[in-house]
């Protein structure tokens, strides 16, 4: 099972200084820039996946437009400085973006332009132009039936979403052709219930396709996904490829193992590292779970606007919060030289979060005070447990302790980063030492990602 990380231009400044925290005045971004890759000097992944959404060009991605005509003419290897003399056997995966678009009538592509797009990007793989359909019900075969004739406005533009993503798969399909063997065409199923992906997959099976990607799976529960996989795996058997589209429960992927995945894409381990509000540092535990840690909230307080707001409000002098920031980070690395006591450490991040989180110190509620001490708990689970001495990634073995501090894209990123690597070894790991059942259900109570 191939992990693909989903990239949306996550690179970071190499150069940055983590004591004043800026890029030297000469960075030029991008070109001085590294990705996850580069930093590690070596690839946790088995290939990325760049969405045409993201790119953008036709309608605005995250690309610039310099960039996004970059990418279109050196090809995603050139750009992502991913190529396959120094990663044998990755893979380049391309997709629409269907989240960027959901909300427009029709994709703003076609199969014809995609086949350029994946051509010009020297892609391996490239999904065809799917239509996310948000609904997704368990139905049973007669609601399968009463949906089908259904005139809910709903139910009428799921049907039209399907049917227009499994035309453009047919057009795509017939289209892709001319892209030659070095390309692999992938079908995109969308669908409203189990049922109705599983009978969109074994329609693009008989087109032709032989590797299907199952779309719209990122809001939905761990057990629904096994649902839609069993249905899926019904209709059409073990011999086609699958893939899960924006896979989100990534932490979750050994009980995943059952349904014979051929690859899944995700950027979860990186995006948890500052979207999550507990789970942001990823260590190997006992080579089968990951164990996860809190990130150290010390924020720039000049840059947060939260925190600006309530110095123009009075409530805080613009002193008072630089001070907490900076006692807070100074006691933090002082504590990772073995120069402070924990608790001291500890004490002036809280004293910082207290600001952070309630814009004030006093006449905390019960339930505030239940809140902070939480944080505290948290905090001090990181600070004793020190994860990143541990870890003989570059970024911590570089950083320290600045890897688990929340603060600045270039850290949080940074960690992110981390965390890529400590996911890649732990999929590697099941693909050698699969788990069995017992031990995967287990697994799935303790999970952390709902
Ligand atoms: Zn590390």
């Amino acid at each position: 099972m191939k992990f693909i990380f989903a990239d949306s231009l996550d690179y970071v400044d190499p150069n940055y200084d983590f004591l004043t925290d800026r890029s030297p005045p000469e960075r030029e971004i991008y070109w001085d820039d590294v990705f996850p890759h580069e930093l590690l000097g070596y690839a946790p992944y088995d290939g990325i996946l760049v969405s045409r959404g993201i790119v953008g060009g036709m309608f605005s991605g995250k690309y610039s437009e310099s960039q996004a005509m970059r990418f279109r003419r050196v090809g995603a290897r050139e750009f992502l400085r991913y190529h396959e003399k120094d990663y044998p056997n990755s893979l380049v995966f391309g997709d629409c973006g269907a989240f960027t678009y959901h909300k427009m009538t029709e994709p703003p592509f076609t199969a014809e332009d995609t086949v350029d797009f994946y051509g010009d990007g020297r892609f391996t793989h490239g999904c065809s132009v799917d239509h996310i359909i948000f609904a997704f019900e368990v139905l049973s075969t007669s609601e399968e039936k009463s949906k089908a004739n259904s005139n809910l406005p709903g139910d009428i533009e799921n049907r039209r979403r399907y049917e227009l993503t499994l035309s453009n798969a047919r057009e795509f399909l017939e289209r892709s052709q001319r892209l030659g063997n070095q390309f692999t065409p992938v079908g995109v199923i969308q669908g409203w219930s189990p049922l109705s992906m599983a009978s969109a997959a074994n329609e693009l099976v008989s087109m032709g396709y032989q590797y299907l990607a199952v779309g719209g799976m990122a809001p939905l529960k761990a057990h629904q996904i096994h649902i839609v996989l069993d249905a899926i795996r019904d209709e059409i058997g073990e011999k086609p490829q699958l893939h899960i589209l924006g896979f989100a429960k990534a932490d979750q992927i050994t009980e995943f193992l059952r349904h014979k995945l051929s690859s899944f894409d995700t950027t979860s381990p990186l995006i948890r590292a500052f979207k999550d509000t507990r789970y942001n540092y990823f260590m190997p535990s006992d080579g089968k779970k990951l164990e996860y840690f809190t990130a150290i909230r010390i924020p720039q307080a000049l840059e947060n606007n939260a925190l600006m707001r309530l110095v123009k409000e009075g409530a805080y002098s613009q002193e008072d919060l630089q001070n907490r920031e900076s006692t807070a980070l100074d006691l933090v690395r002082a504590y990772d030289r073995n120069e402070a006591a924990m608790e001291e450490a500890l004490d002036a991040v809280i004293h910082y979060n207290k600001a952070l989180i309630f814009g004030r110190d006093n006449g905390l509620t019960d339930r505030d005070k239940k809140k902070i001490d939480a944080v505290r708990e948290r905090t001090a689970r990181t600070l004793s447990a020190r994860p990143w001495k541990y870890c003989d990634c570059n970024i911590c073995q570089s950083i320290s302790i600045d890897v688990v501090i929340f603060r600045a894209s270039n850290r949080n990123k940074r960690r992110g980063i981390h965390n890529l690597a400590v996911y890649g070894k732990h999929i590697a790991q099941l693909e050698s030492h699969p788990l069995n059942d017992t031990e995967s259900e287990f697994q799935s109570d303790q999970s952390a990602a709902e």
